[in-house]
């Protein structure tokens, strides 16, 4: 029983690693196969966010639905301007020879790297920084000390970080990142420690273990918040953004967007009779987070709306 168990654990744990890539893979376009011993690198794909959604609890979804971009893109593009102010350096020669074949040229010539001195990074960011000595700002990475700037495992990761940015879009980036770091972390690790075994085998003179196929397309689309936003609204229900509190009558809209009440439903207290009437007043369109007060007709009781995005 016990074997049975766990068996059904790591069944379930690895679906879910399984799973997990799949997403983020599409959305970010980069595939680390290990199985196949393949990278490949294509266009992002839009249509990812639905099974992302469906990793992440209710709540921080519906934060998606929000037409304002995620507060971590804002501190990543001021921070990327302090480092730009201060000035910025191409990547260095011999880190760029030794990473051509591993990411777009396109990559790889918008790069540029400075120290973290004196720029203020904060919050998640400063932790980044902390843990892996090095911060990348959309194209910009800030390392922090001089010596690691000839580390290539380190310039691996970081690049495979400036690829997602690339992919995704700051805004998105900073959404993945804020609500699942370890996903975007894990890609970057794994790309990493792929390219410095397959640089360590053809040193030694082995022919290439690892294939990579980079789309002559990568580089030309990259998701947009707009695009985005589009994309939870078709898979996040406007019904789940309206609450409806009958004990102390009032009702609400949690999510950060419109919301149009096309109906109430109601049940007849005395029979059960359901009903649902139609909602066509100025007031059925709910602001982003708004509540007020709920009205029942006498003798019912309000058990839910219909609801409609605003588009
Ligand atoms: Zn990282």
């Amino acid at each position: 029983m016990k074997r049975l168990i766990f068996t059904t654990a790591i069944i379930l744990l690895f679906t879910n690693i399984c799973f997990g890539q799949s997403w983020l893979s599409r959305i970010t376009g980069v595939d680390v196969n290990l199985n196949n011993g393949t990278v490949s690198i294509k266009p992002p794909d839009v249509t990812a966010i639905p099974p992302m959604l469906q990793n992440l609890p209710k709540d921080v979804g519906q934060t998606l639905l929000n037409p304002a971009a995620p507060i971590l893109a804002s501190a990543i593009r001021f921070s990327k301007g302090q480092a730009q102010n201060r000035g910025t350096q191409p990547i260095p020669q011999n880190i760029k020879q030794q990473l051509s074949k591993y990411f777009p040229q396109h990559i790889l010539e918008s790069t540029s790297w400075t120290t973290a001195n004196g720029i203020s990074i904060d919050g998640m960011l400063k932790n980044w920084l902390n843990q892996e000595g090095a911060v990348t700002l959309d194209n910009v990475i800030c390392f922090s000390s001089v010596e690691l700037t000839t580390n290539v495992e380190l310039w691996a990761h970081e690049l495979t970080h400036v690829l997602q940015y690339d992919q995704m879009g700051v805004e998105t980036f900073a959404f993945v990142y804020s609500t699942n770091w370890n996903s975007l972390e894990g890609q970057a690790n794994e790309n990493a420690s792929r390219i410095i075994q397959n640089i360590n085998s053809y040193n030694q003179g082995n022919t290439q273990s690892w294939t990579y196929n980079i789309a002559s397309t990568v580089g030309q689309t990259q998701l947009t918040w707009e695009n985005v936003n589009k994309q939870a609204k078709l898979s996040i229900p406007p019904t789940d953004c309206i609450w409806v509190n009958n004990q102390n009558n009032t009702t609400g809209n949690k999510c950060p967007c419109s919301i149009l009440v096309t109906g109430v439903i109601m049940k007849r207290i005395s029979d059960g009779f359901v009903t649902t009437m139609p909602c066509n007043e100025p007031t059925c369109l709910f602001p982003a987070g708004q509540s007020g007060p709920l009205l029942s007709p006498p003798g019912f009781i309000i058990t839910g709306v219909t609801a409609a995005h605003q588009y």
